[in-house]
C-alpha cells in the first residue's frame, strides 16, 4: 500500500520533553489522513500534525456519524523493539463499529499498515519507559455538510499518536466505583458494542456527580433493570467470585474490548475457569458478604488491568475480600505487559512488530 508522506521540519519531541504526558496532553508530530469519497478510499497521506479544515455542517459533528479506535505501540524494555498488540482485533472491531453506524469500512490490512507507517514514523515518540506506550486514535467521521439524517457521502480517516503515561498515576490504590442506578450507557439494540463517539458524551455528566461523590469511575449496569454489571467506565469489568471468573456476556450493550478477550484467554490458558455471563449486583452483594467475592478489577488497552476495591450500590458497599492465593489482577496485568514489552513468550501470535 502506498503511503504519501511529507515530514516536519523540527521535531517537537525536544520541547514536549519536560511536560506531564498524562494521557493525551501531548501528540507526537504526525498524523494519518485518508479521504473516502465517490464509493472509494482515497490514497492515505502522513503529514505534519495540523488542525483539518472541516465542512460546518458535517454529518459526523451534528448527528454523530463517526467511530474510532485506541490501540498502544510499546517498545521493548529489553530489546527497544516496537510491537503492537492485536491490532487485527481492533481492525475487526472498526469494521464492525462501522457497519453499525453506516461508515465504509476499510479493510484490515490497510488499516494496519496505515498505523504500522504512522508509528514508524513517529518512532521516536514511543516512550522508553516500561507502562508507556504510545497511544494510536484511530477515527473515522462523516466529512459531508448536509442537513438530512442518512449516511454521509464523504468520510475522513484521521489517526493521530500521543505518548502516554500509565492511565491511573497511583498503581498501586484500587478503584471505588459507584453503580450507576439512574443512568444509562447503552440499551438493548443500541450502539454500546460500537466505539462510536455518541456513546462517550452522554457518560460525561454521571461522571462528574461521581467523581464529585468521591468515586473514581462509574459501573454501567443494564438499562432495562438496573439490575446487571455491564461495563466500568471505558474499561470492560471482571468478578473473581469463588474458583470462577466472571466478565458479563457481549450482549450488545457491551464493548467487545480486546483486552478482555486476552483476559479471557490467559485465564483459559492457565486453567481458571472463566465465565461469560450476566452477573447481577444481587449475587455481587451476597457473594460479598459471605466473602467469596475476591477480586474485581476493569480491562482496557488504556488501563490494562485495574483493581477495584468496592462498588457503592444503592448506598451499600459491595467488597472484594482479597484472596490468599495472590491477585489474579496482578498476574493478567504482568502476562499482558511482558507480552506487550516483548518479555515474555507469545504463544497466541498477539505481536505485531513495527521495526
Ligand atoms: C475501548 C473500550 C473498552 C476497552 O476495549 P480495549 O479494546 O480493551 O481497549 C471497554 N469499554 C468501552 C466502553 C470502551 O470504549
Amino acid at each position: 500500500m502506498q503511503i504519501d508522506r511529507t515530514l516536519i521540519n523540527a521535531s517537537g519531541l525536544g520541547a514536549t520533553q519536560d511536560q506531564e504526558l498524562g494521557f493525551g496532553n501531548v501528540f507526537s508530530d504526525h498524523m494519518l489522513v485518508r479521504d473516502w469519497a465517490h464509493g472509494e478510499w482515497g490514497r492515505a497521506a502522513i503529514t505534519p500534525r495540523e488542525p483539518i479544515s472541516v465542512e460546518p455542517s458535517a454529518l459526523g459533528i451534528h448527528y454523530g456519524q463517526s467511530v474510532f479506535e485506541g490501540l498502544k505501540a510499546y517498545r521493548g524494555s529489553h530489546d527497544g523493539v516496537i510491537r503492537l498488540f492485536r491490532p487485527d482485533r481492533n481492525a475487526a472491531r472498526l469494521e464492525a463499529s462501522s457497519e453499525r453506524l453506516c461508515i465504509p469500512t476499510l479493510p484490515a490490512e490497510e488499516f494496519i499498515e496505515c498505523i504500522r507507517q504512522l508509528v514508524a514514523t513517529d518512532a521516536a515518540w514511543v516512550p522508553k519507559e516500561r507502562e508507556h506506550a504510545l497511544y494510536v486514535r484511530p477515527m473515522v467521521f462523516a466529512s459531508e455538510g448536509h442537513l438530512a439524517v442518512r449516511p454521509a457521502r464523504s468520510y475522513k480517516l484521521v489517526i493521530t499518536t500521543a505518548p502516554v503515561a500509565p492511565y491511573f498515576s497511583s498503581r498501586s490504590r484500587a478503584l471505588r466505583l459507584k453503580a450507576e442506578s439512574r443512568f444509562t450507557r447503552a440499551a438493548s439494540g443500541g450502539t454500546g458494542a460500537a466505539k462510536t463517539s455518541g456513546n462517550y458524551a452522554p457518560t460525561l455528566w454521571p461522571m462528574a456527580s461521581a467523581a464529585e461523590e468521591g468515586f473514581d469511575q462509574i459501573l454501567w449496569l443494564d438499562a432495562q433493570e438496573h439490575a446487571f454489571a455491564e461495563e466500568a467506565g471505558q474499561m470492560n469489568i471482571f468478578f473473581r467470585i469463588g474458583d470462577e471468573v466472571v466478565t458479563p456476556e457481549l450482549s450488545g450493550t457491551i464493548l467487545p474490548g480486546v483486552t478482555r478477550e486476552s483476559a479471557l484467554r490467559l485465564l483459559e490458558d492457565w486453567g481458571i475457569k472463566a465465565t461469560t455471563r450476566r452477573v447481577s449486583m444481587m449475587e455481587l452483594a451476597k457473594a460479598s458478604e459471605e466473602g467469596s467475592l475476591l477480586e474485581i478489577f476493569g480491562a482496557g488497552t488504556a488501563a490494562v488491568i485495574a483493581s477495584v476495591a468496592s462498588i457503592s450500590h444503592l448506598g451499600k458497599e459491595i467488597s472484594a475480600a482479597p484472596a490468599a492465593s495472590g491477585s489474579l489482577a496482578e498476574r493478567l496485568r504482568e502476562e499482558l505487559l511482558g507480552i506487550q514489552y516483548g518479555e515474555r513468550p507469545d504463544p497466541h501470535n498477539w505481536i505485531q512488530v513495527v521495526s
